[in-house]
């Protein structure tokens, strides 16, 4: 399986950075989209740089309904392309969407999506989030939006599919760090607001994040 970090508040090369999350998962010659980020002619432009067409994408999932997660979608959107939303976004924008995509699904429990790419469900009581599930050789790769819903509550979600190997995405202001003993891999991104502090307490298993970065596992 292979991560590519399309748009994050960091950046390498010539990429941009800006506040906001994307990554494209890639397994088995198949392509998913995680998030779009805030501006979609800033991930239009990243895009480009690393030779990424949006009808290459056949599934775009989003995580939860916030303007750095959802903003660029009209860099990505096409007619074959299947959506994946939680079922608590508003009707205003599920409605956008139906009407220039193959098919959008509203996501409620854990469901896969793709062979290899699981969705935790909507989680959360206040800001309702899906974060995805990911078969790899370390284990389940749990990839999270903001992680708004909690880091904790996430993971013992994702549970249901397998033992956690590794986390990735946007954190916010978690801070359990011990419960992140263990992983193989830690890749705090975006909105994570103790960064430095993970990437201190775990330097063989974390990963810097920005726009540019590809992770295979
Ligand atoms: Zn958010
Ligand atoms: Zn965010």
């Amino acid at each position: 399986m292979r991560l590519k970090v399309l748009y994050d508040n960091e950046a390498r090369g010539d990429l941009e950075s800006d506040w906001g999350f994307s990554c494209l998962i890639e397994e088995g010659g198949r392509k998913l989209l995680f998030d779009t980020g805030a501006s979609d002619s800033i991930l239009a432009r990243n895009m480009e740089k690393l030779g990424i067409t949006r009808e290459e994408i056949e599934v775009i999932a989003l995580s939860h309904e916030h303007w750095d997660h959802i903003g660029g979608l009209n860099a990505v959107l096409h007619p074959e392309v299947v959506v994946y939303v939680p079922a608590s976004f508003t009707v205003a924008t599920r409605k956008k969407l139906k009407r220039r995509v193959a098919e959008l699904k509203e996501v409620s429990g854990p469901a896969d999506m793709i062979p290899g790419v699981h969705t935790t469900g909507e989680l959360g009581a206040g800001i309702k989030e899906q974060s995805l599930v990911l078969d790899t050789q370390i284990g389940e790769m749990v990839l999270t939006g903001c992680a708004h819903p909690g880091l904790d509550v996430i993971m013992d979600a994702a549970r249901i599919f397998g033992d956690i190997g590794g986390v990735m995405g946007g954190f916010h202001g978690f801070d359990r760090l011990e419960l992140l003993n263990g992983l193989k891999k830690i890749i705090p991104c975006h909105c994570t607001v103790h960064k430095t502090r993970i990437m201190e307490r775990y330097p063989e298993a974390a990963v810097k994040c920005a726009a540019g970065e590809e992770i295979v596992i």
